[in-house]
């Protein structure tokens, strides 16, 4: 026996089903989902430097419109600056033309909300707004350009008092900013005066609305008035984070005082944006505000959605795939461990045909053909104990000896399908018959016989009785060994040197002795301690292993027993029935034999009769002559009885000197006669050292009669006339017969 353990320190209490799904799912999923998680984020960062991408192209984009308006404007006054007409207008100082001019480039120029010209001073000759000879400061830029004969287009900021001055009327108590144009007029050499536009950028929602049409972003335009990033005027659809008048956070509107660029990501009226701001400078080249840009990150988060969305479908993807595979690996893996499963759960119920095929070319092919080897090896330890079993019962199923050899011959051909069988039992004397009390007494061999007292498959010619220590049937009792001949050539003849090889003493013997050739021939023993029993030959065409040899040598152990129990039973049962002095039956097998012959007569109407026999003065012999030889004369009439009565009657000590004979289908005539016969032969007998003779009275019953209706009558009625016989004088017959009372001396 071994255990074979096997035991991990830990292990997830899962179903191998449920793990390999996990694992496939884990190493499928995974690296799947880090990918999807990475891609996501590697999208999201492209995502974002995109869209600050795109609100840093739209920035510069947007500064080219935000000056071109002025340029346009720069464009239109440089051709009026080389008009003769216009110059002389200025020179001369007329003004219902220069009027006529302001207001033609108004009509032309809507965005433009202020147009002016100006005479070398710097003073107005000529507004939109009517207003006359004041000086309006825009930022120094008219004498600028007085001072270097180039136009100067530029934003700058206006204060409140000026504007009012000028005539433009404004929303907001403090400065405004405007976009300004200024062109000089030149004429020869010295500049004359000055025309100039402004393009509010308080309110006004025209730049922003210009600039997205352009680019579709947002645009806002932001004052530095009073160093705070103030909301001038921006874009006034849905979707617009920057509201006029509010004011950028602190670190961005640093960074624009300082000239600089900001792009980024930032948080305005409660929304993410990525904008792009860009300085506005003055004429001095200080900051004065902002131009901005931006996009809301609703858009980039979409990107970052559907990215994530595409994450999770590759995910779900994966998912699927990892069940796919983990049905293929269990199909693989889990379906071999459901066969073996099957298989033991066959096996356990008891299919010992089970066999267990897997073709994987792995260790479950191993497992599979292990187990099919294990469940043959159980089948057939199950068939021998099978086979044993069958044996026993019908060995164990009788105690007649007779029936115990048929019977084991019968089934051990049956059991092993064998082609011949030889049970010899051993005889201490030649007595053959093996009925009638024919039992064998034991001791060793060299003067017994060997008997074959059944057999088949054997020629006739060798069922006869042999020498207990003759041939190998007697070297196998002798050494009470197996003698096993396996797989014997068509020509052998096993000769007397073979056999003494054996260890045996015996004569040659060849196999003629069988009807069919065997391929194997085995002789097994029987015997109980030192007692012989017999032996026991088998043969077979197909031949024997060790499995049939062992089987045989249990069975030739059991029928040993067998016999020998049966032989003890049979002695036990003899005992049991005799009386031991005489040898006769005892009262015992009379009331037994009376009872079965008394209602077999009964039954049939057939005849009985009983002989009731009394030794006369018998008491006189025991005290003259002694007990013990009363006890001779005893045993003496019980061996007479036996040899005078046929082998059909019974006769039976019925105690003391007493005797009763059974004469089954016996009438009362015959009953008569063979009373007689008795008489006489006790009369005639020389019971020695008596001198006298030995009579004996005799009482006869017999069936029909209408008084006797039990057997205790019947043994009645004969006691009664065997007291009458006394009486009558001893040494006589007395009987009834047709209602007649019958005596004979
Ligand atoms: P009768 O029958 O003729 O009347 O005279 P009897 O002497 O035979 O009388 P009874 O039946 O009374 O005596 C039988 C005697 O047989 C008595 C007893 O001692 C003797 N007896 C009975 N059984 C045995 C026995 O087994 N051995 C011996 N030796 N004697 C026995
Ligand atoms: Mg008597
Ligand atoms: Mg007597």
């Amino acid at each position: 026996m071994s255990d074979i353990e096997y035991s991990t320190g830990f292990r997830p209490k899962m179903s191998i089903k449920k793990k390999l799904v996990l694992s496939f799912s884990l190493a499928v999923l995974l690296p799947l989902t880090l990918l999807a998680i990475a891609n996501t984020f590697i999208f999201k960062e492209q995502t974002k430097k995109a869209s600050l991408n795109k609100v840093k192209i739209t920035l510069n984009g947007a500064q080219r419109i935000y000056y071109s308006q002025g340029n346009r404007l720069k464009d239109a006054f440089l051709i009026s600056s080389y008009n003769p007409y216009l110059i002389n207008a200025i020179t001369r100082k007329d003004i219902p033309f220069i009027n006529s001019l302001v207001k033609s480039y108004k009509d032309a120029f809507g965005f433009a909300s202020y147009i002016g010209i100006t005479d070398n001073r710097g003073s107005l000759l000529a507004s939109t707004s009517g207003a006359l000879g004041f000086k309006p400061s825009l930022g120094g830029m008219i004498f600028n350009v007085f001072h270097t004969g180039f136009p100067v287009v530029k934003t700058a900021i206006i204060r409140k008092i000026v504007l009012t001055r000028m005539g433009i009327k404004i929303a907001h108590d403090e400065s405004n900013m405007f976009l300004v144009t200024v062109v000089p007029f030149i004429h020869n050499g010295k500049a004359i005066g000055s025309i100039f536009g402004l393009i509010n950028l308080n309110d006004n929602a025209y730049l922003p609305e210009t600039i997205y049409n352009e680019y579709r972003l947002n645009t806002a335009v932001f004052a530095s008035v009073f160093n705070t990033q103030v909301c001038l005027a921006t874009l006034k659809i849905p979707g617009n984070v920057f509201g006029i008048g509010s004011k950028l956070p602190d670190y961005i509107h640093r960074k624009i005082l300082g000239g600089k660029n900001f792009i980024g990501e930032m948080n305005y009226g409660g929304k993410d944006i990525f904008a792009a701001f860009h300085p506005i400078k003055n004429i001095d080249g200080k900051v004065i505000g902002s131009i901005a840009v931006f996009i809301s990150n609703k858009e980039y988060l979409s990107i970052f959605r559907k990215t994530a969305f595409y994450a999770v479908l590759v995910i779900i993807i994966g998912l699927i795939m990892s069940f796919i595979i983990s049905y293929f690996a269990s199909k693989d893996t889990l379906n071999p461990i459901f066969a073996i499963t099957k298989a033991i759960k066959n096996f356990t119920e008891g299919d010992l045909d089970t066999k267990l095929a897997i073709k994987t070319n792995d260790e479950f092919e191993s497992i599979g053909k292990g187990f099919t080897e294990m469940a043959e090896t159980v089948k057939d330890r199950e068939e021998r104990m099978r086979k044993y079993n069958i044996f026993s019962d019908f060995i164990v199923g009788s105690l007649d000896f007779e029936k115990i050899i048929s019977s084991a011959l019968n089934i051990l051909e049956e059991l092993l399908n064998l082609s011949s069988g030889i049970i010899y039992i051993y005889e201490k004397e030649p007595v053959l018959t093996g009925q009638n009390g024919n039992i064998g007494t034991y001791g060793d061999n060299s003067e017994g016989f060997l008997i074959p007292w059944k057999f088949y498959g054997i020629r006739k010619f060798v069922a006869n009785k042999i020498k207990a220590d003759e041939g190998i049937p007697g070297h196998c009792l002798l050494k009470k060994k197996t003698v096993w001949f396996h797989d014997i050539p068509e020509n052998a003849v096993i000769l007397k040197d073979e056999l003494l090889e054996n260890g045996g003493a015996g004569k040659a013997i060849d196999y003629g002795f069988c009807e069919v050739f065997p391929k194997d021939i085995a002789w097994f023993p029987l015997y109980v301690g030192d007692a012989n029993i017999g032996v026991l030959t088998v043969s077979s065409i197909h031949g024997f292993d060790k499995e049939d040899i062992s089987f045989l040598e249990h069975a030739a152990k059991e029928l040993s027993v067998a016999l020998d129990n049966s032989r003890l039973h049979e002695k036990l049962n003899e005992l049991s029935i005799t009386d031991e002095l005489t040898g006769l039956y005892n009262r015992r097998k009379l009331n037994e034999a009376l009872e079965i012959e008394f209602d077999k007569a009964k039954r049939f109407n057939n005849n009985l009769s009983i002989l009731m026999i009394d030794i006369d003065n018998f008491k006189p012999i025991n005290d003259f002559y002694g007990h013990k030889v009363g006890d001779i004369v005893l045993a003496k009439l019980g061996s007479l009885l036996k040899k005078n009565t046929r082998n059909i009657d019974i006769a039976t000590r019925y105690g003391g000197e007493e005797f009763v004979v059974i004469l089954p289908q016996t009438d009362f005539k015959n009953a008569l006669e063979a009373a007689k016969k008795i008489k006489k032969m006790v009369q005639d007998f020389k019971f020695t050292p008596l001198e006298k003779e030995i009579t004996v009275s005799i009482g006869v019953a017999s069936l029909p009669d209408e008084d006797i209706k039990s057997v205790d009558d019947m043994l009645k009625v004969g006691d009664d006339f065997l007291y009458e016989a006394k009486n009558s004088g001893r040494n006589r017959i007395v009987g009834y017969y047709s209602g007649k009372k019958v005596e004979i001396d």
